[in-house]
């Protein structure tokens, strides 16, 4: 190798968050296909049996996205139009945007700088007499401090949304994330670790709160369309609000079913990966994730580094082309809430006011971190971070 060859060449070029598929999800797909059923139907109540089974939940309903599971669980908590809900900075646009649809006015709670998981104790500083609901992202997934989320939740009467886009496999104290707060919202987009393409699923304890949401992902009608035009014979629906469309096709469940079933397998692959990073990057002038709280299984979905340039001699977006440069796909998860201008603008947010979530923002890198990855992979992304961090010197 050249010492201007990129590690990986282009034709190698390693894709950040790609999905692994297997023969078994192929032939459910094509199964699905011929069936005729490619709706809502049988494999989607598979799929939601199997995911309530995994997490130990009670009731769950599949949707086409986690962004409706926060935004119909957001609804099924009947918020007065009023009232504030407070969310982390540090999060995906969905989740602010969710708590936007429901009528809500979002409220940003600082992170903790090193677990970059929102912060209790800035959630209590937020809070004032129209808070009603919060919804803590387990972000990179590693649980969010759910005894003392718990216990603020309770002092002030307040709803509990748990988005749980990167935390299928999370847990806390021995609890499944999704399962603590009322609500737990789960993605199944592409790079999540569990993927159907578009999906999502909720989990809630509450049977009304399951039928109403279930209600309100089709159009807000009485009988789903599976039983509509089942061999039960004709059946009238009766819209009973103005619903949204937001079910999960049976062509999107063949996925999920077979993607579930490896999910703890993928999951001890991540696992070690992670375990190689933190080895191999620890002698760099990088800040590297903190381990995870012995009390907690962090879901390893992401294994994100930060950039700081006075530490590494190179700004974080230089970096980020440098990585690209050498064949490595990265991602950044997130640039903070209060910088994207839409919310500046409608809420007179500045990101100096969550300085936590402005540094992350400002220096983070999410590295591959899918169970695809063979070995030498892990090692091309070690020895491209080398590369373009000696060059930063
Ligand atoms: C991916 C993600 C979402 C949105 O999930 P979709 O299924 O794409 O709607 C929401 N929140 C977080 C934190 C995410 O990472």
């Amino acid at each position: 190798m050249q010492p201007d060859d990129p590690t990986r060449p282009a034709d190698r070029f390693l894709v950040f968050g790609a999905p692994q598929v297997g023969d078994a999800e192929i032939q459910e797909v094509v199964a699905t296909l011929e069936s005729g059923w490619w709706g809502t139907g049988p494999r989607a109540a598979r799929f939601e049996k199997a995911f309530r089974d995994y997490k130990g939940a009670s009731q769950a309903v599949a949707l086409g996205s986690c962004t409706a599971a926060l935004h119909l669980s957001l609804l099924a908590a009947r918020l007065e139009p009023d009232a504030e809900v407070i969310t982390t900075p540090m999060t995906f646009c969905a989740t602010v945007n969710a708590i936007i649809h429901s009528g809500a006015t979002p409220v940003l709670a600082d992170v903790d700088p090193r677990t970059m998981n929102i912060d209790p104790a800035e959630i209590e500083r937020r809070i004032t007499d129209k808070t009603r609901a919060i919804v803590p992202v387990h972000f990179a997934g590693r649980a969010c401090e759910m005894d003392a989320l718990s216990a603020i939740c309770r002092k002030h009467d307040l709803v509990m949304i748990e988005d749980c886009a990167h935390a299928i496999e999370t847990e806390f104290e021995g609890r499944k994330a999704g399962t603590i707060g009322e609500f737990g919202c789960f993605s199944f987009y592409v790079t999540k670790s569990v993927a159907t393409g578009e999906g999502g699923m909720v989990l809630t304890s509450g049977e009304e709160e399951a039928d109403r949401i279930r209600r309100l992902a089709l159009h807000g009608m009485t009988k789903d369309a599976w039983k509509r035009f089942g061999d039960e014979g004709h059946r009238h629906y009766f819209v009973v609000e103005a619903g949204f469309k937001y079910n999960m096709m049976d062509l999107q469940a063949a996925l999920g079913l077979h993607q579930l079933k490896r999910v703890e397998d993928n999951w001890l692959r991540r696992e070690e990966v992670w375990r190689q990073y933190d080895a191999a990057l620890a002698s760099l002038p990088l800040e590297l994730p903190v381990p995870p709280a012995s009390n907690t299984r962090h879901g390893y979905h992401l294994y994100t580094v930060l950039i700081d340039e006075a530490e590494c001699g190179i700004t974080r977006d230089a970096f980020l082309d440098g990585m690209t440069h050498e064949g490595i796909g990265t991602g950044v998860q997130y640039l903070s809430i209060p910088e994207h201008p839409y919310y500046r603008d409608r809420y007179g947010w500045s990101a100096n006011d969550w300085p936590a979530a402005r540094r992350i923002g400002r220096q983070t890198v999410s590295l591959p971190l899918s169970s695809s990855l063979t070995d030498g992979d892990v090692a091309d992304v070690v020895t491209a971070v080398h590369r373009v961090l000696d060059r930063g010197h």
